[in-house]
């Protein structure tokens, strides 16, 4: 079974629609669907809801309502609170990264939950209590804490990459493979003779460019191609510093 499918967000009475919305376009994105929300608000602004969800308006329509935090992570096993500040309750806080493995160990065999809090209050100490773990966000000290739908989202990111999600992403590969010794020394030579030609450098300084141009070239991988369009440059200079040669001479 997909453990993303026992993971439960809990929204501990958010006030604003907006963010009701925001969380439930993260689940979906996050492939989470469970949705609780524990004493929301009467007067949210459901019409921001859904114009935040976007897409993902069924898993909003979907919510389930619990009137405590208990009775919302009562069938649970992991309870993961979340905290923008440390101190009393939260001073066994860890990150993300490292609580989603609990989590998404716990999760293969019984129901989890992630506890996010009020906006302007975060979650009470009473709340904190029910948590048997803290997950606390590392932000600037210039300001601490996120916007709930922003701290949804790392913390489903962690627990979508470690349930296998993102796992068929391949980075971009060179169609051009890479340079050996051989083609590099090629160019290192075809320079050296078009530095001295076009005058870019006496010969006794010739030793010294290029060891830095070999350390240039070394610090990002040179594909064939790239190799190909350095020799022609060099092969260029040298053919125009030949004709102004030819020419002077004439
Ligand atoms: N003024 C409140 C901030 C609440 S922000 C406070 O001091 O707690 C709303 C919710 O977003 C928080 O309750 C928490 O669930 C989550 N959140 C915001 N910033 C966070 C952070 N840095 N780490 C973990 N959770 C965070």
């Amino acid at each position: 079974m997909n453990p993303l499918e026992n993971i439960r967000i809990v929204l501990v009475d958010p006030k604003y629609g907006g963010n009701i919305g925001a969380v439930c376009r993260v689940l979906m994105n996050m492939g989470i669907t469970d949705l609780a929300l524990v004493a929301p608000h009467n007067k949210l602004d459901w019409a921001e809801a859904r114009k935040l969800a976007y897409h993902a308006e069924g898993l909003l329509e979907a919510h389930n309502v619990f009137q405590t935090l208990e009775e919302a992570v009562a069938d649970c096993t992991v309870v993961a609170g979340t905290s923008a500040r440390t101190g009393m309750y939260r001073d066994h806080a860890g990150l993300p990264r490292e609580i989603a493995p609990v989590v998404i160990d716990s999760a293969a065999h019984h129901k989890a939950a992630l506890v996010f809090g009020r906006e302007d209050k975060g979650l009470f100490n009473e709340e904190l209590a029910v948590c048997t773990h803290i997950i606390n966000i590392p932000s600037s000290e210039l300001y601490r804490s996120l916007n709930l739908s922003h701290a949804v989202m790392v913390c489903c990111y962690e627990l979508f990459l470690l349930a296998g999600g993102g796992s068929d992403y391949k980075p971009p590969e060179e169609r051009s493979p890479e340079a050996g010794s051989a083609m590099r020394e090629r160019l290192f030579e075809t320079w050296s003779a078009m530095m001295l030609e076009t005058g870019f450098c006496e010969e006794e300084k010739l030793g010294h460019m290029m060891l830095g141009l070999r350390r240039i070239f070394s610090r990002g991988k040179l594909t064939e191609n790239d190799v190909r369009i350095l020799l022609g440059l060099a092969k260029q200079s040298r053919w125009v510093a030949g004709e102004l040669k030819r020419r002077q001479a004439k």
